[in-house]
């Protein structure tokens, strides 16, 4: 199985990728809508289909990006039946098999941080997906959204605690820079249902913690309730100054040389190599002269970049001219991309 654990420091959200290396075939376990770009230029990359976006619940602290990655992918929705979320595809109810080919989930109804929280386990019992009803050595808060203490602590202990001791947890949050622990650990030393603690014990703990709300709470429940979708239903906005420019999942703007090639008069070309490397009459001709500014030079020459038209960054194979962009766009420069490649695939035809 392909696995990726993703992480939005803004939220300290964890994003689960899964995914089958025979048919390809992935899922997302709780995306963040801010990191839909990252996930998916990291699901391209790997030659990835998103079949399947699945929630563990109403979250409050960040909005989910399931509306979103279905708009841009087609993939379908699924989270606990009972948050009745609109645009879900797939209602899950407690013991339902689910997944994408070759990777099969069980859901188990873990309520208690909410109402509508589920727990998704591999079907080997090798991992599960807490979200927040268990967390590292913590669990969610349960004085909200038809919290109750009572509750996750049945859940907790008989639907998470009943899996194999080196069963991998894999929880939707931490903030201690913990990324897993396992059934066995968190039996033992779970700083609030571990080791002996009874009910009375743990209720007693979480009544007594008395947290602010979430910053983002009144925003993202409603959202999350749309699985995501903006209040006027529209996708949010991207740059459109070229149709096929992609951020990597390194975070770099590129291009393809196709579409430079037909937009060379439209653009200002920017060669980042050392004068030694350049071959006089290397480009092909309608790309005509670049503005040369080696990559060591460029913070101090930014005046010499002609204003007004996108920048195409190019070096050799794409890898310089990557910095060179990203220089750029920390210079506020917003129309530029690197060369995908470099010149390589120019010279190789
Ligand atoms: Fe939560």
């Amino acid at each position: 199985m392909i696995f990726r654990q993703l992480f939005d420091a803004a939220s300290s959200t964890y994003t689960y990728l899964l995914a089958d290396a025979n048919s390809m075939e992935a899922l997302l376990i709780d995306p963040v809508f801010e990191q839909t770009q990252r996930d998916l230029s990291l699901i391209r990359e790997l030659g990835l289909q998103l079949k399947l976006v699945v929630d563990t619940h109403a979250h409050a602290d960040h909005i989910t990006a399931a509306w979103l990655l279905k708009q841009k992918t087609g993939c379908r929705i699924a989270s606990a039946a009972v948050l009745n979320a609109e645009h879900l595809d797939l209602p899950l109810h407690h013991g339902d098999l689910f997944g994408v080919a070759g990777v099969s989930l069980e859901a188990r109804a873990t309520p208690g941080h909410t109402a509508g929280c589920m727990s998704y386990v591999l079907a080997d019992h090798s991992r599960v997906f807490t979200g927040d009803a268990l967390l590292i050595r913590g669990c969610g808060r349960s004085d909200f959204q038809q919290g109750s203490p009572s509750t996750l602590f049945h859940s907790i202990t008989e639907q998470l605690f009943s899996l194999p001791d080196e069963c991998e947890v894999y929880p939707a949050h931490d903030y201690h820079g913990r990324t897993r622990s396992s059934i066995g650990e968190e039996r033992r030393y779970n700083a609030r249902v571990g080791g002996s603690a009874n009910e009375t014990d743990f209720v007693g703990y979480m009544q007594a913690m008395n947290l602010p709300h979430p910053k983002k709470m009144d925003e993202a429940v409603p959202a999350n309730l749309r699985s995501g979708c903006p209040a006027d239903g529209r996708l949010p906005p991207e740059p459109d100054w070229a149709e096929d420019l992609l951020i990597t999942y390194a975070g770099v703007p590129e291009i393809g040389a196709d579409w430079l090639l037909q937009h060379a008069n439209e653009v200002t070309l920017l060669d980042v190599r050392h004068e030694g490397e350049v071959i006089p009459g290397e480009l092909p001709a309608p790309l005509g002269a670049a503005c040369r500014i080696p990559l060591d030079q460029l913070r101090q020459r930014l005046d010499e970049i002609p204003a007004g038209a996108p920048v195409i960054t190019l070096c050799r194979s794409g890898r310089r001219s990557a910095l060179a962009a990203t220089i750029l766009r920390e210079q506020g420069v917003e129309r530029v991309a690197s060369l995908r490649g470099g010149l390589l695939p120019l010279a190789h035809g």
